[in-house]
């Protein structure tokens, strides 16, 4: 059985077959709709349901009471019972990348905090992987498993990938990868991926703001807008409990010395007494509205931990960003993981 989809305002159309969700038809046929996490809790593939009948799996945590009484759906999540009729915004230029599964060697890594690993890897000769600026790839590990790790770096930087990885107490991937593979050892991955990428079309000024390394797909974009010569300022904002955390240090002082107008500001959550002095303090998105409390003048992009995304998208619309203009990733752990946690809270086994 089969649902046929028309997407508005572009009136693209697609079908979807029993058992796939609205997103992964969409992808299938070539579109590409907004999405990161793709476990239902980040909310960025969230869309209006305008006519038609589509059921939500129990998994769409990222909707709110009110989305679902105004008839939104996550798409990851989505199970159309008729044809449907959506309204969501799309991401072209996505769309014209193709997806591949490639082995890459790692060739270095560096430690850059004491839980934080900068791994750079090379396609092999022949196969360049092509991205945009902010979009990640998903490390592919046995029985299925994988893991998405953002790419940190512009592709005009191209040759090699670089990832920013935090190790992850108990994490079956990130502390392998620490420990347990060499630089000359392959990884398998499979990009690019997301749609938290550059916006090219817009004269506005943007505000970034990154948790941890979320900071990732934040300069592989700032990056990216600083080799196209942009002229529009862009503040950084970059969140960490200590010093120490905000691991690439000198890098916002040289974007500065090449961008007349970007700013940076560094905000520590934990600060110790000697850091208070020097740096703001606080929640990161607290900062970004104290200093903007108004942010419908502004692109925002922000990328990290799922509670500082969920946080700062509720504050930041209410500050008047309208919500087509506001972009993020959230550092979800893998579907397969959630969706253990949640059933070892519950008591369950699965
Ligand atoms: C779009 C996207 C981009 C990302 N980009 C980055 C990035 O650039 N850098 C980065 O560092 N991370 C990034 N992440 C997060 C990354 O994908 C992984 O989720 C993270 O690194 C943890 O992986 P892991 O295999 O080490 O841990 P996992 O094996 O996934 O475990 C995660 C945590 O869950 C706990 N856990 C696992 N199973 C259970 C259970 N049954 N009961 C209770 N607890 C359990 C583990 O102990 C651990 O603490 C991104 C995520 C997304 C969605």
């Amino acid at each position: 059985m089969k649902h046929h989809i028309t997407i508005l305002p572009s009136g693209h159309q697609f079908d979807v077959v029993d058992g796939e969700s609205v997103l992964a038809a969409a992808r299938r046929a070539g579109y590409a709709l907004p999405y990161s996490c793709l476990s239902g809790s980040c909310g960025s593939c969230r869309a209006r349901v305008i006519e038609g009948e589509c059921m939500q799996s129990s998994s769409a945590r990222a909707l709110s009471a009110d989305e679902r009484e105004r008839g939104d759906v996550l798409l990851c999540q989505a199970h159309p019972q008729s044809d449907l009729t959506i309204a969501v915004r799309e991401v072209p230029s996505v769309a014209d990348l193709p997806r591949r599964m490639i082995a890459v060697k790692i060739v270095a890594k560096d430690l850059l905090a004491a839980d934080v690993l900068r791994v750079r890897l090379k396609p092999p000769k022949g196969e360049p992987f092509c991205w945009l600026a902010g979009q990640y790839l998903d490390v592919l590990l046995p029985e299925g498993k994988r893991r998405a790790f953002s790419i940190a770096n512009a592709p005009e930087d191209a040759g090699l990938i670089e990832l920013h990885v935090r190790k992850v107490p108990g994490g079956g991937f990130t502390q392998q990868l620490f420990d347990a593979y060499p630089v000359g050892s392959l990884l398998r991955i499979e990009g690019p991926l997301g749609t938290f990428v550059a916006r090219e079309d817009s004269e506005r000024p943007m505000i970034f703001m990154a948790g941890g390394t979320g900071f990732a797909p934040v300069k592989a974009i700032i990056e990216h807008f600083l080799h196209l010569g942009s002229a529009r300022p862009i503040h950084l904002y970059w969140g960490a409990r200590h010093v120490p955390d905000l691991y690439l240090p000198d890098l916002p002082a040289a974007w500065s010395a090449r961008h007349p107008a970007f700013a940076y500001t560094a905000v520590l959550s934990d600060a110790d007494a000697s850091e208070a002095e020097r740096f703001r303090r606080g929640g990161v998105h607290e900062v970004v509205l104290a200093d903007f409390p108004d942010l419908s003048p502004f692109d925002v992009y922000m990328s990290g931990p799922p509670a500082m995304i969920e946080a700062a998208r509720h504050r930041f619309l209410a500050a008047g960003l309208p919500d087509d203009r506001l972009y993020y990733d959230s550092f979800e752990y893998a579907p397969e993981v959630i969706a253990a946690i949640l059933a070892a809270r519950a008591g369950l086994k699965i």
